[in-house]
Formats: C-alpha cells, structure tokens, sequence
C-alpha cells in the first residue's frame, strides 16, 4: 500500500498544534507496519532544519500555475524521524512560505490552495500513482475536488482519497475566483451540492470541497464524528456531513510513543518510564521535575497540586474557563502554569493583563510563546492539566500528560470524552478511571471540578495514584487506529478500483 499525506504540519518541523503531530504519528506507524508512506508539505522558512536529515533536491524543475502564469518550484526529499518528506518550495513572487508562520497570513486560502495544485503536479511528474492520497483539514482540502475534476484524465484518477477533518471550525472560505486562480471552474462549483458555503452562498468552502468530493471522510475521535452532524458542532456544514455520512468514520487520535516518552524526553532533567509498574519511581521523579520546573520559572516550591494548561489560547480552548482555572487554583492555594499561544491580538492583550495583575506572584507562570521543551517539561512536573474546551475534536494533550503520569481534567466533549474516565464514574471500573470531567461550559463547574481535584488529591492519595496510574496503564500509541485507518484505505481502494 502506497500512501502520500499530503498536509500543511509535519511534527516535528513544521508544527502549529495537533494536525502536525498526528501527521507524524499516524505516518511512522504506517511506516512500522510495512505501507510506502511520503508526506508532502510546504517548505516553510521556519522548518527546523536541525531535525531534518538527507535534505536533497530532488526536482529542480516542477512547474505549477495560479492565475494565468506558470511559476517555477524546487522539490526536497528529506527524511523526518524516518518518513520520507518531500519539501516543496514555489519559485513564486509572493514568498508564499517565507512568512515566519504556517497560518495567520492574509492571504492563508490562496498560499495552501497553490501548494495543494503544485504537490499534485509533483506526483504527475514523479510518475507516482499512489494507492491513498489522504489529505488533512481545509489547507490541503481542495486536493479531492482537483483530482475528481481537472485530473480525472490523469493516472492520478486511480488512487483513492481520504479527508481527516482535524477540526470542523476552520473551513477555508474564499470567492470562487482563488479556484480559478489554480485552474478549476470557480463558479462551477460554488452550487449547493458542490462546495457552496451554507452561511454565505456567494462564497465557496474548501473544507466543504473535501467532504463532497472525497472517497472517505475521517475525524479524529468518535464522539466528535457524531458531534458534527449536529447543528450547535458542525460550523455551519451538519447539512453536508448528514448528506455524505455514509463515508463518515471516527477514529481515535494516538500520540506517538516514541516521541512523547518520559524515559528518553532529552528535555527532562529526570527521566521516569511510563510504566504504572514502577508507579512509585514515576512519582518520585515527577517531583523532582516538578521542584526544578518550579526553580526554573522562578516559582516557589508549593506542596499542593501543580495544575497546567498547555494550549493554543482560542476561543474553541475556553479562555474565559482557563482564566477561572487560573484564579481558583490559586485561591486554593495551588500553583497555575500557563503555556499558551493566542490567537488573537485581544487575548493577547487579556492574558498580558493577567500576567501583569500578578505580577511576581510565586505560584503563577504565564508564557504566551510556542516552546515544546517546556511544554515537555511541565508535562512531567505537573500534577493535573486543565483543559475546559468548549469542543475539542481529539485532544492530544490529555493524552500526552497520562503518558507522563499527569492527571487530567476536562470538559466532557469530543475526544475528550472518548478517551478520559471520570474519578466518580460508578459505571465503569475504579482501576479504569484517569480524571476529572465536568459537562457545561460554566465557571460555577470548572470551580466544582478543581475542588474535587484537590481533595482527592490532598485526602486520598492512594485514590489519586490509582489515577495516574490507570492513565500509565492505558494504550495511547497509534497501533490500533493506524489498523482502522489501514481497513478504511482497503475499502476505499475497492470502491474507486
Ligand atoms: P490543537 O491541535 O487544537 O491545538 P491538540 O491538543 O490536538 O490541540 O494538540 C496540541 C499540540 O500542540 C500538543 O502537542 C501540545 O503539546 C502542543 N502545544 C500547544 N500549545 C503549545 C505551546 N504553547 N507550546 C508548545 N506546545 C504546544
């Protein structure tokens, strides 16, 4: 089986947030069980080149099209934690990956909608015919209307394409014309079944696209499958997935184990085995991460619970509910570490203001930057993580911080459901149960959670190490979904072959 990812975020090189690291999970794990896998991304000036090797040119002489001139593009082969990359690079006068970014420009639609026409170009000229083309989230959506319509005469016709919506928020919508710029009919597909956006008909939606013309449709856990087919979840498109969910499958995100490990994490300064056999030497190092996490940001040593917050800070991330974290875990005595970036100038300004308001306090840490190894390293110092999504498709970081023994605390949506236990769930097992979850989105529930944190963690210590120790226990890798996705593939092949 040969699959080509093509995808705006590769981890470790080119990471905004959870798209990236599934991209890099689910392709090593391919990589494992024996498929050809290639991933094809942009070659942004902000790659990490430290963590690239065999960087080599592999196509000096790609040409591509937007609007009616054909513009000129280098292509890397590079291999990435063992995944064979290729980098593509435009020869374009708009620089459109030397931005100091992966999203956030204004003209995002028109950069990832010629690197999707151009990464296609690069398979024609390669000869490579693959068996899966799987595409990511709206940057790299408009692949399935491309190859069902302008190269359905090509030797692409033949590989199947799956769409993972990563999240259904972000939709890519643009006038039809930014279609036309890259060689399709703009206006053809601006209808109702094609890829009309429902809220402004004389706009089109990428993400749409993807769905409508796709072979299979994925999303990354099976709560957030059933969620978008409501109106309150979908953005707007519960009409479209209704309409196509026959092709509808949820499946569960993992983490990629070798890479979040706290027993080879360079980051840390005490390494533990994720291993609930050795529960007790996983806790002992975690305070001994902890005690330096402290010291390194300059906070006072604190007995009571560290609690974390590792996040974009978005309004799908529920700032207002982080901030009551923030404010209660204080009030109660504990410490607040906060490594978010914002998305928005205003919530930069909101959470400055905070930072500013405590200003030396010893029990709070506000970073408002992108920094993995400290987010490796509050991830082993932590005691719990908060993560109050107002939706939350998968959610990695929940998964991540079982991995490390942190315990973690969240509202009871989308994957976030699917994958944590509540501590006072009767209905299942006590040895199964790894967190807190709290169902509305309310200040008075976040409180309440918090509350029932803290007392078990200061009253029955015992029931809180069963906690960590359910979540050491569980299987996080990408084995089991990298199968389902495998069936998908097979199924998808039969149906387009
Ligand atoms: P999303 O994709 O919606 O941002 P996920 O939970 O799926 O959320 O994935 C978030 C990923 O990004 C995790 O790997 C997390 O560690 C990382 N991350 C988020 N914010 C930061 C930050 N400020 N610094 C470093 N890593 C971050």
């Amino acid at each position: 089986m040969h699959v080509v990812h093509i995808a705006s975020e590769l981890a470790p090189i080119a990471k905004a947030g959870g798209l990236g690291d599934v991209v890099h999970g689910l392709s090593k794990e391919q990589v494992r069980a024996g498929m050809r896998v290639d991933v094809i991304i942009p070659k942004y000036d902000i790659i990490d080149y430290g963590r690239v090797e065999n960087l080599n040119l592999v196509c000096g002489d790609l040409w591509s099209y937007e609007d009616t001139f054909e513009y000129h593009n280098a292509v890397f082969s590079a291999q990435v934690h063992g995944i064979q990359s290729y980098l593509i690079e435009p020869h374009h006068n708009q620089y459109y990956f030397n931005r100091k970014t992966i999203y956030g420009t204004l003209n995002d639609v028109e950069r990832f909608l010629y690197f999707s026409r151009t990464a296609l170009e690069f398979l024609l000229h390669q000869n490579s015919v693959p068996d899966i083309i799987h595409i990511h989230d709206w940057p790299t959506a408009i692949v399935a209307p491309l190859l069902k319509t302008l190269y359905d005469e090509t030797p692409l016709k033949d590989s199947s394409i799956i769409f993972t919506i990563h999240n259904i928020e972000h939709q890519g919508k643009c006038h039809p014309r930014a279609l036309s710029r890259i060689g399709l009919r703009g206006l053809d597909f601006r209808k109702n079944e094609s890829m009309q956006d429902p809220k402004d008909p004389s706009l089109v939606n990428l993400l749409k696209g993807g769905i409508a013309f796709s072979d299979q449709i994925t999303t990354v856990s099976p709560n957030y499958a059933k969620e978008i087919e409501t109106n309150e979840m979908s953005f707007g498109l519960y009409e479209t997935i209704r309409k196509h969910k026959h092709k509808l499958s949820g499946i569960l995100n993992g983490i990629e184990l070798e890479s979040w490990n706290p027993a080879s994490d360079e980051t840390l300064a005490d390494n533990y085995p994720s291993n609930p056999s050795y529960l007790d030497t996983v806790i002992e190092n975690k305070s001994l991460n902890k005690e330096l996490l402290l010291k390194n940001l300059a906070l006072a040593p604190n007995p009571n619970p560290l609690i974390v917050c590792v996040t974009r800070i978005a309004k799908q991330k529920g700032p207002k509910l982080i901030q009551t974290a923030l404010h209660h875990t204080l009030s109660k005595g504990g410490t607040f570490i906060l490594l978010g970036t914002a998305s928005d100038a205003h919530t930069e300004k909101e959470f400055l203001h905070i930072k500013k308001h405590y200003h030396k306090h010893p029990n709070l840490f506000i970073g408002l930057t992108f920094n993995e190894s400290l987010a490796r390293q509050i991830y082993a110092g932590a005691d719990a993580i908060i993560i109050p999504s107002l939706f939350e498709p998968c959610g990695l970081t929940q998964m991540i911080s079982m991995r490390y023994g942190t315990v973690p605390i969240a509202r009871a949506t989308g994957g976030l459901a699917d994958t944590i236990l509540d501590f006072a769930d009767d209905s299942v097992d006590k040895c199964k149960r790894t967190g807190f979850l709290f169902k509305e989105p309310l200040e008075a529930e976040v409180e309440n959670v918090l509350d029932r944190a803290f007392d078990c963690f200061h009253n029955q210590p015992f029931e809180w190490q069963n906690l960590i120790r359910s979540g050491l226990n569980l299987d996080l890798g990408w084995k089991t979904s990298s199968l389902l996705y495998q069936k998908l593939y097979e199924r998808a092949k039969q149906k387009t072959g």
